[in-house]
Formats: structure tokens, C-alpha cells, sequence
């Protein structure tokens, strides 16, 4: 990069003490909202801005629009209205009254109001018995010959910290700003990297913090303002370079070099129904050349629904087992674990692999069993649930750690996982899937710790599901549809939702449905399932449901991951209105799994709202979970969508990732530079924004 390096923003980086008036007790409180240093309170911006740059005549004041009026006293009066009441009537040259209401003041505020004083308020108007009011204005009273003087800047209003009066904390902000090195010395990101149109790191905060009385306030209170846009890139860049400095620190391990599967992949290959697709080959093809590294695979695997992940984490295990070490794989929900245990066992127990099985209900003689077969090394490869990572479970040499679903854990869990394995100075190769596509863009700032892999390909010979979206008095004509596919050997389900209700709700709404059901059709054989059932008992009845014993299954969104019964051709969801994209997503994954032509119907209760036409008009128009993953980012941000628990990406400061995405591959491409170029400025980013923070998270 060529330029000299910046001496360390040490202004910056400052305790809050430094600041006159602020003792210990002053800076507990801020250090309660993570505000430690001078550079935190740069960084605690207004969340709203009031303009008392300009004054409005009273007659142009329009209900619910702050504004700063002058006026005279017209008329004071004092009551007591149920409690202490103070108005205060005020004139302008415009000739319209305004009316300034107190329920809280003191006599001596009472007195500044005589009639003919010259008074500057500022505030709310709402509409009040006469004409407009402004309850608890803030307020001036000018002499006569004050030149009253406006402002040029707009004045900040900052989020609240608690025990901190706002006025107080203004005026900490404001002497914290004094402090602000010149820009070239706060400057970090080396201008050529900028691009064009961005501020300065200190004219963005001086603009953010005060911004002048032309500022575009529209475009700051949309977080849109190019200052904005000039933190938030910075930020992003922050965070990935945290992310990337984690993986930094784990590729610093070793790991065991796994490079012999001793034939056995073939084997599999040889006895599968099916060849691999291209993409499930080429991924392969990506595991298979992290897992001969002596240095810690750390590998996303995204695949939409049916796509075939599951064999392909088979595969892997293979490597780990034919080099004469333990694989292990977690999935969220013991129905999942299940299955993938049924899959893993009559793909590898003819290849001579001992597959085992730890679950929460696995206890006594048994548990014991399996403990003891991980741990001495007999079981070659344990399937199970967060089980896996309870105390008392070790493993002889862990070598590889699968984690499906990963979305549904915390990243600590799928730590938590890896730990098992780690062992003097050498850590196991991570492989985790998700069936939540998740749009590129994201996934470079959520994953920069991880590659990722996408099988962006389904198995040949699957039709697509074809999607209608119907009102719920369309109810009965599905019975029909039932009757029919089910005449014709097929399976169907039929998911009840209720959001925002209980479990217990829900299960009764699913529960009459079932009993509905049940007499509408009779021959079919209805089964139920709910959230709030035993564990065995659901279990019993989804098996019994895949074997076929079963024509139609209803549900609440319990099924929602993963389940895989190909002969199942009809998906009907009730008040789909009510659920998000990914939802409605994988639970219509759960059916088009076989070369049957399925059918999912999505039922709504109208009316329905702007967000939800949109999402049911998506899921009418395409199956391509990616597409699908971009408009949810659009329609709900992406806390939601990656689950915050995962990410912590919801504790950005200023950046929001569905408005400032179309930063991310510019923060990628200054990320990787500064990595390759100038570690020690990409380190002092890190240090300026997540500061303590990520010492803590880097595990
Ligand atoms: P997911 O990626 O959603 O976890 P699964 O691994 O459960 O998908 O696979 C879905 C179904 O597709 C399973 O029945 C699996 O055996 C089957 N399958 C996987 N790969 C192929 C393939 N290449 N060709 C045909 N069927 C496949
Ligand atoms: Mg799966």
C-alpha cells in the first residue's frame, strides 16, 4: 500500500475518564451499553436529529412535524385538572396561537411566562382543545434584545444510556468529538481503497454527530447518507476481518491429514441407487483435497432441500474412518438424527463401519455402551444430537465433526463439537451443511471464517413442484385433491400453523383438522403430529408415515427440516400467509423428493397483507432456493434470515447488511488486501470496532 502507517490513534483509545465530570460511577454506566473507550462514543450516534436551525411560523405548523416556533406569551393559565396543568398560550407574527402544556414544572417556570415574553420552544405540535399544543416543549425565554442566534447544526439526539441524562450525554459526546485526531491521523482505510464518493472517516462523524442545516436529514434518518455509508463500509470491514482473523488463528492448528479412505468410497459409490450429481461430485471433490491438508478444514456446505448433502457427509466420514480415525455427525432435532442415522447405516454398515448412536434419550446400559465405544475408538462413526457434546463424551481420535442443519446451532455448539476432538496441539476438520441458501453476498460477511461449497444442482428426474396459492374457502375442494393422489398410491401432509400462539394452540388447531380429516376421508389412513408430543410417539409416527403405513400425515411445522419421504406428492399448508419464505421453502422441500409430479398448496386466510402477497407470489413463481433466500433478505433483513444466536450480526453499530449489501463486495476486496498488504491496520480496525469483543470470541 505504499503509505506510511498512521501512529496509533491513541486519542481514540482512551478510557472515558479522560473526559472532564466523568468519574468511575459515570463510566460504569456507559461501559454497561460496551461504551468504553473515547472512540465508542464516536461511535454512539444519534438516532434522531432536532432542527433548531430555523424557526417556523406558527401558522405553518402541521401536527405530528418537529418544529422550533418563537412566539410571545398571549395567555397563561394555570389549573389543576386532575393533576397540576400550566398552559401557556404563544403568538407569532404569522397570528396563530400555539399552546405550550405542562403537567410537571416549578413556580419559578411558572413566573419566566408573563404575558409579552419572548419565548423559543421546540417540539411536537399535536392536535389539542384549541388548535395546536406541544406538551413538555423544551424551551427558552430570550430578553428582548438578545440577538437570538440560530444554530447551524442540527442537534443530535442519542440513544439513551441509562442513568445518563440526555443533556449530560450530549454534551460527553460532544467533548469526546473535541478529541478527534485530523483526519489523516484517524483515517485507517487508505483513500485509494475508498472508491470515490465517501467522506472521511472524521468528516462522516462530524457530519453524523452535527450535521449541517442543509444536511439531506430524509437520507440520515434512512441510514442512507453517504457518511453513513462510509461507517457502515467500515464496519462491515471490521467484521470481516475479525471473521478472517478467526480463521486465521484455527489454520494456525494442525489437524490429522486424511488422505486414505482405503477404498471405501468407491465401495459406497458402487452400491448407491444413484450416481452423484456434478455438483455433489465436485463438492466432494473440494472435501476430499481440505481433508489431506494438515491444517483444520472449516467448510459450509449449502445445498437446498433434496439436493443430497447427507451422502456427501457420508463420504467424508469415509475418509476420516479409512484413515483409521472417528467421524462424528450432529443434526438439531433427534428426527433428523434418526434419519440420518437410518441413511448412514445402509450406506456403511456393509462397508464393515461401526455406526453409533447418542441421543438425549439414549441412557443407562446403553449410553454407557456408546460412551464407551467413542471412546475407545470401536464406534468409527457417532450420529447424534446435542448429546454429543455433553460432558462425559470423548472420543478416542476425532477426526472429522459434521454438523447438519447448522443454522440451528450456535456457533459455540458447533465449537463445542470440534472440542471433542482436540487434542495436544491438533484440532478436527469441520464440516458443516445448511439447507437455508443463504444469498451470496451475505454469506461472504456472515462466513468469512468459512468456505463454502454449494450443491447448486438436484438430482436428475425430479419434477418440479408445482406451487398454487388459494384462500382458505378453497378448504374443502383439497379433500378431493387428497382422495385422489392418495388413490393413486401417493402420500400427502397437511401443516397447520399458528404463529405467534402457543404450541399448545397450535396442536389443537392441527388436532381438529386431524379429526376433520379423519372423517372426510374415510378408508385413508390420517396420522398426527405435533411440537408438544413425546419424543418416541412422534418418532413412531413419522416412521410409520415414511414406510407407508400412513396415506396422509398432518402436522404442525415440526416436520419443517429435513424429513425425506419420496413417495409423499402433495403439500398442503395452512395459513401460509403467516409463515416466512425459508419456511414455506423447506417445508415445500419436503415434498417433489422423488420423480413423482408433486403439487404444494399454500392456503391463506385473506386479507392478507402487502409482505405476505409478496411472499406467497414468490413461492408461486420459483423453487430456486437462492432467488428465494435474495427476496427474504429484501422483505425481512438478515437477523432474521441467518438467526442472530449464529452471527451475532445483528450487533452492528451503524451497518445493516440488507441496506448496505451492496457494500460487501467492495468490503471483501479492501478486507483481502489489507489482510495480504497492512495486517497490523487491519488489526487496528478490528481493535477501533469490536475492540474487547472479539478477543473474547476468538475461539
Ligand atoms: P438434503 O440435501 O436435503 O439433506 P438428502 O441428503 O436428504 O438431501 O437427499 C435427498 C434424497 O435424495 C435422499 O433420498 C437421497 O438418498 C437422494 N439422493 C441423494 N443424492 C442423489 C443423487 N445423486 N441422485 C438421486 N438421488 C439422490
Ligand atoms: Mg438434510
Amino acid at each position: 500500500m505504499g503509505k506510511p502507517v498512521p501512529a496509533l490513534a491513541a486519542a481514540g483509545d482512551v478510557g472515558l475518564t479522560a473526559l472532564p465530570g466523568v468519574g468511575k460511577a459515570v463510566a460504569e454506566k456507559f461501559a454497561a451499553r460496551g461504551l468504553l473507550r473515547l472512540q465508542d462514543l464516536w461511535l454512539h450516534l444519534p438516532r434522531q436529529y432536532e432542527d433548531r436551525t430555523r424557526i417556523t411560523p406558527v401558522r405553518l405548523l402541521q401536527p405530528g412535524v418537529a418544529a422550533q416556533v418563537e412566539g410571545r406569551v398571549e395567555a397563561v393559565e394555570r389549573g389543576f385538572r386532575y393533576r397540576p396543568l400550566l398552559r401557556v398560550a404563544i403568538g407569532d407574527d404569522s397570528r396563530a396561537t400555539l399552546v405550550l402544556r405542562f403537567f410537571h414544572f416549578r413556580s419559578q417556570q411558572v413566573n419566566q411566562f408573563r404575558v409579552g415574553a419572548r419565548v423559543r420552544a421546540y417540539g411536537t405540535p399535536r392536535p389539542g382543545q384549541q388548535g395546536l399544543e406541544i406538551v413538555h416543549p423544551s424551551y427558552r425565554v430570550l430578553d428582548d434584545d438578545a440577538d437570538g442566534e440560530l444554530g447551524d447544526a442540527l442537534d443530535p439526539v442519542y440513544p439513551a444510556i441509562e442513568g445518563i441524562g440526555p443533556a449530560t450525554l450530549r454534551r460527553l459526546v460532544a467533548q469526546a468529538l473535541e478529541r478527534l485526531p485530523p483526519a489523516e491521523e484517524l483515517e485507517l482505510v487508505p483513500a485509494a481503497r475508498l472508491g470515490d464518493g465517501l467522506p472521511s472517516l472524521r468528516d462522516a462523524l462530524v457530519t453524523l454527530h452535527r450535521p449541517p442545516r442543509e444536511a439531506d436529514v430524509a437520507a440520515l434518518l434512512a441510514g442512507t447518507h453517504p457518511a453513513q455509508r462510509r461507517l457502515a463500509l467500515e464496519e462491515l470491514l471490521a467484521h470481516h476481518l475479525s471473521l478472517r482473523r478467526q480463521r486465521i488463528a484455527l489454520q494456525a492448528h494442525a489437524a490429522p491429514a486424511l488422505a486414505d479412505d482405503g477404498g471405501r468410497v468407491q465401495a459406497l459409490l458402487a452400491a448407491l441407487p444413484f450416481a452423484l450429481t456434478g455438483a455433489q461430485q465436485r463438492v466432494f471433490d473440494q472435501i476430499r483435497a481440505d481433508l489431506a491438508r494438515p491444517s483444520p478444514m472449516l467448510r459450509l456446505v449449502q445445498g437446498d432441500v433434496g439436493s443430497g448433502k447427507t451422502v456427501v457427509a457420508a463420504m467424508a466420514a469415509l475418509i476420516a474412518i479409512g484413515s483409521g480415525r472417528q467421524a462424528a455427525l450432529m443434526a438439531p432435532t433427534e428426527l433428523l438424527a434418526e434419519q440420518h442415522l437410518a441413511n448412514l447405516r445402509t450406506w456403511l454398515e456393509p462397508l464393515g463401519v461401526r455406526v453409533a448412536w447418542l441421543a438425549g434419550k439414549v441412557s443407562g446400559r446403553a449410553r454407557t455402551a456408546v460412551l464407551a465405544e467413542a471412546a475407545s475408538g470401536a464406534a468409527q462413526l457417532v450420529v447424534g444430537t446435542h448429546a454429543l457434546m455433553q460432558e462425559g463424551v470423548v472420543f478416542r481420535d476425532l477426526a472429522l465433526a459434521i454438523v447438519d442443519e447448522q443454522h440451528r446451532f450456535g456457533v459455540h455448539q458447533r465449537l463445542a463439537l470440534r472440542d471433542k476432538g482436540a487434542a495436544a496441539g491438533s484440532v478436527p476438520h469441520q464440516l458443516v451443511m445448511t439447507a437455508t441458501p443463504i444469498p451470496r453476498t451475505l454469506a461472504m460477511a456472515a462466513y468469512a471464517d468459512l468456505d463454502v461449497s454449494a450443491i447448486d444442482e438436484l438430482p436428475p428426474g425430479r419434477t418440479p413442484v408445482q406451487t398454487v396459492v388459494l384462500g382458505a374457502a378453497r378448504r374443502p375442494e383439497l379433500i378431493e385433491r387428497i382422495r385422489t393422489a392418495c388413490a393413486e398410491g401417493r402420500q400427502a401432509y397437511w401443516v397447520c400453523t399458528i404463529i405467534d400462539e402457543s404450541d399448545e394452540v397450535v396442536a389443537q388447531a392441527a388436532q381438529t383438522t386431524w379429526e376433520q380429516l379423519t372423517v372426510a376421508l374415510p378408508g385413508l389412513r390420517v396420522g398426527f403430529v405435533h411440537g408438544r408430543m413425546k419424543a418416541a410417539a412422534k418418532q413412531a409416527t413419522m416412521l410409520a408415515f415414511k414406510r407407508g403405513e400412513l396415506d396422509v400425515l398432518v402436522a404442525t411445522t415440526v416436520i419443517e427440516v429435513g424429513v425425506d419421504v419420496p413417495n409423499a406428492s402433495l403439500m398442503i399448508v395452512e395459513n401460509a400467509e403467516r409463515l416466512g419464505l425459508s419456511q414455506l421453502h423447506q417445508l415445500r422441500g419436503r415434498v417433489g423428493r422423488g420423480s413423482l409430479a408433486s403439487s404444494c398448496v399454500l392456503l391463506y386466510q385473506p386479507p392478507l397483507s402487502q409482505m405476505a402477497k409478496q411472499r406467497l407470489e414468490t413461492m408461486r413463481a420459483t423453487s430456486d432456493g437462492f432467488v428465494i433466500a435474495e427476496k427474504d433478505l429484501e422483505l425481512r433483513g438478515p437477523g432474521e434470515l441467518l438467526g442472530t444466536r449464529q452471527t451475532g450480526l445483528a450487533d452492528f453499530r451503524i451497518a445493516d447488511l440488507a441496506r448496505d449489501a451492496d457494500l460487501l463486495p467492495e468490503v471483501h476486496r479492501i478486507g483481502e488486501a489489507l489482510m495480504r498488504e497492512s495486517p497490523d491496520i487491519a488489526d487496528r480496525l478490528v481493535e477501533r470496532w469490536i475492540g474487547g469483543a472479539a478477543r473474547y470470541a476468538a475461539a
